[in-house]
């Protein structure tokens, strides 16, 4: 469900056209829908209700502050994967013990700041770490709460890239390994154990691995139990899946149901930490075609936005759904839609039946919500776009358009290299 949809051909974000928004902000640029966002929010909040539970959005698939702070309103916690992402959610509002904090390389000055913020929990992805944040922990003389992030070794059936819940991947700690390692972690006189946190990777779009995962960390759960090890915490991560072609993922309602069920008896606050479901059907990237040419074998659409801009389709192949931003009646062609960048991998759409574009004309990805604006970079030396949010009837510009000066920003000629110039 999302509210993006055509009035008499063309497109509108809630209630606002987007040709207008282009013809204020130019081209290209990214579009959220408030109304989406928050009714994906509360969809997911929804699922987990009657049991103790905190919906921390991951940053990673979208942290733009006005978009964290749609959540944190409605009462979401945040999961961050850097020191970066902590920054940017405490200038959004968050309260820090609504904070979570993953991955597998968290450096020392990293782990000092979240510590002094006060975080709610430091998933924790290996001995060493556990052993670096004690030691930080004791120097600072205030303690840290935190999870073992298991490896359940779950086989997602998701794209390789985004599945991590596999023996073979870099994430967690095997699961059968991990009693030792929450033994050790108890000894630690600066942590507290409080949680067992586990993420098997995302775009999933059955139910089977997540409840696979939840009965092994059950089980561990357990286990740790006979040990005197009390888990407050279950982290179960994010991954839900979202549909961008023909997908057909289970509604968050089902994906809560299953996992209640499931967790009956049980008597722990449970974590998520949603990204994609929430934000990437609440977001489109808006292009213009600058030309179109036609080799002996191919037909190239050239837009204006490209793969530092959203990543996605040459990473992992991905498939985003073009539309036209106004609707007119003309054949489809079997075209690619290609970007300004001097890479044959900059593609946003490839060999896809669409409408014979014209220079000029309003391209949307769709879909481009998560992991879009994150992903994107300055290639080629290209400003990072802007981005939109609509809400009803008004648009704001959540992040301004970077101009040339932001591109140099911090670059230095040394002295020795003074010389005429030119
Ligand atoms: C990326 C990530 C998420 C979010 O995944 P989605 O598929 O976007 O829901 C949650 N938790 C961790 C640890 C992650 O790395």
């Amino acid at each position: 469900m999302h509210h993006f949809h055509y009035q008499h051909g063309e497109m509108f974000c809630e209630q606002v056209a987007v040709q207008n928004i282009a013809a204020q902000v130019g081209t290209p640029f990214y579009l959220y829908s408030h109304a989406t966002l928050s009714h994906h929010f509360g969809v997911f909040d929804t699922a987990f209700a009657g049991i103790p539970h905190l919906v921390c959005f991951s940053a990673k698939s979208n942290s733009n502050l006005a978009i964290l702070r749609i959540f944190i309103n409605l009462g979401g916690g945040v999961d961050i994967v850097s020191g970066g992402e902590l920054y940017r959610a405490l200038q959004a509002g968050a309260h820090p013990g609504k904070i979570v904090y993953s991955g597998v390389g968290k450096r020392p000055e990293e782990l000092r700041y979240a510590l002094e913020q006060d975080i709610l929990l430091f998933n924790i992805e290996s001995t060493q770490e556990l052993l670096a944040l004690n030691q930080i922990a004791g120097q600072m003389g205030k303690p840290a709460r935190i999870a073992l992030r298991v490896n359940p070794d779950v086989d997602p059936q998701t794209h390789p890239y985004i599945s991590t819940g596999l023996k073979r991947h870099k994430f967690g700690i095997n699961v059968d390994r991990a009693v030792e390692d929450y033994r050790l972690a108890q000894q630690l006189s600066h942590l507290e154990v409080v949680g067992v946190d586990c993420h098997i990777g995302s775009q999933l779009t059955e139910l089977e691995p997540f409840i696979e995962a939840l009965r092994r960390v059950k089980e561990l759960i357990g286990r740790l139990e006979q040990e005197n090890i009390h888990i407050r915490y279950l982290d179960l991560g994010g991954g839900l899946g979202i549909q961008y072609d023909q997908e057909t993922p289970p509604h968050p309602q089902e994906y809560g149901q299953a996992i209640r069920e499931e967790l009956q008896g049980m008597d722990c606050t449970l974590i998520l930490e949603p990204g994609r479901v929430i934000v990437g059907n609440a977001g489109v990237l808006v292009t213009k075609v600058l030309y179109t040419k036609e080799s002996e074998e191919k037909h190239f659409i050239i837009v204006d936005a490209a793969m530092n801009d959203l990543a996605r389709p040459s990473l992992y192949g991905s498939y985003h759904a073009v539309q036209p931003v106004v609707e007119k009646t003309r054949p489809e062609i079997v075209a690619s839609l290609v970007g300004p960048i001097c890479e044959s991998g900059d593609f946003l759409a490839r060999d896809r039946l669409m409408p014979a574009f014209q220079p000029g004309e309003l391209v949307a990805l769709m879909s481009a919500g998560a992991y879009g604006f994150t992903m994107s970079s300055n290639y080629n030396s290209r400003p990072r776009l802007p981005e939109i949010l609509v809400h009803q009837d008004e648009f704001y510009v959540i992040r301004e358009r970077e101009t040339y000066e932001h591109l140099i920003w911090g670059e230095q000629i040394p002295p020795f290299l003074a010389g005429p110039g030119r």
